[in-house]
């Protein structure tokens, strides 16, 4: 066995999050006065942290936006989980039953706190019926509040790696975003760029090691990199 650990990021991996909140933080924004659509949302703001974001909008707007800015948001978006759920990426339970099968290490690495996971992983709609992911991975579920260090930072994952005793190089990251594959990138890890609301081309150019259109795809780049020898 040539792979350590598979690390997957939470938001656009595990939980399709992201198509709700990237639509809510467009909303918040304009309200402020800055008008975004959802589309420029996920251009701008997908996969980074919330003080960056805030600082993001205060120099858009050229002025405080308020500590109430970061619990706003964190408020609504617990209500739209709670009110709607939070489904499952597709073909996400499958890829961790056969990680489970192939006995092959696997945690999560989010920007979000655990709050957040709690939310999401914990009430998670998937192929019709309710699942608690985040019991399912209790003590592999790493935020990076955890060790105050976000994306692109590799900090987060080599933190996950050294608490799951795995080399760097033979670690796997699955990412959606641009700021996760370039975190890979930068702790030595080769990276899967889940394609969905970024694009492929985007992925690849901040350092993707291949992109995968979906999840089944994601499963065949691992069984490859699996069958390996050394490393
Ligand atoms: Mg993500």
């Amino acid at each position: 066995m040539s792979l350590d650990l598979i690390i997957l990021d939470c938001d656009g991996v595990l939980v399709d999050s992201e198509r709700i909140t990237t639509v809510l933080l467009a909303e918040i924004v304009s309200e402020l006065g800055w008008a975004v659509s959802r589309e420029d949302s996920i251009a701008l703001f997908k996969g980074k942290d919330m003080k960056i974001i805030r600082a993001m909008v205060e120099e858009r707007l050229g002025r405080s936006v308020g500590d109430g800015f970061v619990p706003g948001y964190r408020r609504r978006m617990a209500e739209r989980f709670a009110t709607r759920g939070v489904p499952a990426i597709a073909g996400a339970g499958d890829l961790l039953d056969w990680l489970d099968a192939r006995g092959i290490a696997h945690a999560v690495a989010s920007n979000g706190p655990h709050e957040k996971m709690k939310q999401t992983l914990g009430r998670l709609r998937c192929n019709g019926d309710m699942h608690d992911w985040y019991a399912r991975f209790e003590g592999r579920c790493h935020s990076a509040y955890d060790i105050n260090c976000w994306k692109p930072d590799p900090g987060l994952f080599l933190h996950a790696a050294e608490a799951m005793q795995a080399r760097p190089e033979r670690c796997v990251v699955i990412e959606d975003s641009c700021s996760g594959v370039a975190a890979a990138a930068a702790a030595g890890m080769r990276s899967i760029g889940y394609a969905d609301l970024t694009s492929a081309a985007e992925l690849r150019a901040a350092g993707a090691t291949v992109v995968a259109d979906s999840m089944h795809e994601v499963q065949r780049v691992l069984e490859v990199w699996s069958d390996e020898r050394g490393g």
